[in-house]
């Protein structure tokens, strides 16, 4: 927000407040989770003002489930702290406290002030308009204007159950706007994530971006790059794990976002073979929306390994063009692609290591004769690698007959399965070995790997 923008909040924001009654909204106590209640409580006997805000006030107005609750106070984290044994001070750009209850956390945050009367040590922007840590406090009235989006600051009070809305939010959320508070490309170029939380509310919500905030994100979206790959691989998992997968990726694309995330997979999916990358990953992205749908659960290693499946294929066809042995060039090329990868989103290694198993059985499963379907089966690993093998047949990347052969195989008895492994009467195998070149190699064979550490 520009400073005489901040000047003009601070004269009018009593003013503005519009305050909706109990009976004006349909938030009830019931719909609150219990642990949320007693943080609140516990303040507000403490002396401190507290209000439940964010995406759970949003979600309650519109009736849907919150996926957590979210506390604003005028406490500091050293006085939630020592007002909550179970309290744990966490981040350094934003410091806020979690309040645990078992494995339920309330997340408890002071009331940001605002920084633009009082820019100092605690209040950090570098030359891009980048906020890099926001610790200066405040009150209610200027904690507003620091949140993103109008529909996610809306405040409930418990003492009289009314909601406090400053900024309209609560129109917005009649009306199915996301709208940025504030000049959208300030607080665009404050914090280049809010692009890619709009398009996660957008798609969540069902709701438009208004204009101001697509211009917004045209001008600011090669800010994203500037985000450390361990923030930016968080949120690829709240958008890619939310049940949206397919509607955000479409998104992401259209203005460009994606191809921050994902610049391998982006290129692929523009190149000539650019068709089967999309099928591939279209479809990826609809199971994995669907198994949610279903209640199944996702693993972030597949969708990675999917997104990237692609690209790793056309490299390693590269390779092996130059001469590379295939095994060789498979793990060449997994090996760049994924040190490509993580400049972009931080993968812990369990991912990349899940990924490559992933990719490296496809190859296995290539092999029906002999003991080696027997022990392939029992590999923890298996499960993935067959419903990979499935993805790939259905989007023309695989044999359909040999995805079947396996479906049938894992439901056939022992007799079954040894008859079905039998090789063919001239002796030969239904596909041969494959002949691996184990000398030549691009890439050392530890080469870019993953970035848990960043
Ligand atoms: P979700 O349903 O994903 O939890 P949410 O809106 O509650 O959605 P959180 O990440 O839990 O999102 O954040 C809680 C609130 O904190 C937001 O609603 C918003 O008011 C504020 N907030 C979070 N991240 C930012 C940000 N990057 N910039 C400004 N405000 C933010
Ligand atoms: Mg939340």
């Amino acid at each position: 927000m520009a400073k005489h923008d901040a000047e003009l909040v601070d004269e009018t924001v009593a003013e503005q407040v519009r305050v909706y009654s109990r009976s004006e909204h349909t938030i009830s106590r019931a719909q609150i989770s219990e642990n949320a209640l007693k943080v609140l409580y516990r303040l507000q006997k403490e002396g401190h003002e507290a209000y439940l805000v964010g995406g759970c006030v949003r979600d309650l107005l519109l009736g849907r489930e919150p996926k957590d609750f979210d506390v604003a106070t005028d406490a500091n984290p050293d006085e939630i702290k020592r007002i909550f044994r179970n309290c744990r001070i966490i981040g350094r750009r934003f410091r806020l406290a979690h309040v645990h209850f078992g494995r339920d956390v309330i997340e408890v945050a002071t009331f940001r002030g605002d920084g633009n009367k009082q820019l100092n040590d605690l209040q950090v922007l570098d030359r891009e308009g980048r906020l890099l840590r926001d610790n200066i406090y405040g009150t209610v009235e200027e904690d507003v204007w620091r949140r993103d989006f109008t529909v996610n600051a809306l405040y409930y009070r418990l003492k009289d159950f009314a909601v406090l809305d400053y900024v309209g939010g609560m129109a917005d959320l009649n009306s199915g706007t996301l709208k940025l508070i504030g000049d959208p490309e300030t607080r665009l170029r404050e914090d280049p994530v809010r692009m890619l939380r709009a398009v996660r509310f957008a798609v969540k919500l069902g709701f438009i971006l208004d204009v101001e905030c697509q211009k917004g994100i045209h001008s600011v979206v090669d800010q994203l790059s500037s985000i450390p790959s361990a923030r930016l691989y968080d949120e690829t998992l709240k958008l890619f794990m939310s049940g949206y997968a397919l509607q955000t990726f479409e998104m992401l694309s259209h203005y460009g976002l994606f191809k921050i995330l994902f610049p391998s997979t982006e290129k692929n999916l523009i190149s000539k073979s650019g068709d089967a990358a999309r099928k591939l990953v279209t479809r990826a992205l609809q199971n994995s929306d669907d198994r949610i749908a279903e209640g199944k659960t996702v693993t972030a290693y597949f969708l990675f390994a999917a997104l990237l499946w692609e690209p790793v294929q056309s490299r390693a066809k590269t390779l092996m063009a130059q001469g590379v042995g295939e095994y060789m060039a498979q793990q060449d090329a997994a090996n760049e692609i994924i040190a490509k990868q993580v400049k972009s989103t931080a993968l812990p290694r369990h991912i990349t290591m899940a990924m490559r198993e992933v990719w490296s059985f496809q190859s296995k499963l290539d092999v029906c004769v002999g003991s080696k379907p027997s022990r392939l089966i029992t590999h923890p690993r298996f499960r993935a690698g067959y419903d990979f093998l499935l993805l790939r047949a259905e989007t023309g990347s695989a044999s359909p007959e040999l995805a079947e052969w396996w479906g049938k195989y894992q439901s056939a008895d022992e007799t079954e399965q040894r008859a079905m492994t039998q090789p063919p009467r001239n002796g030969s195998a239904t596909k041969p070995k494959r002949k691996y070149n184990k000398r030549k190699r691009t890439t050392p064979i530890n080469s870019g790997t993953d970035t848990s550490e960043q």
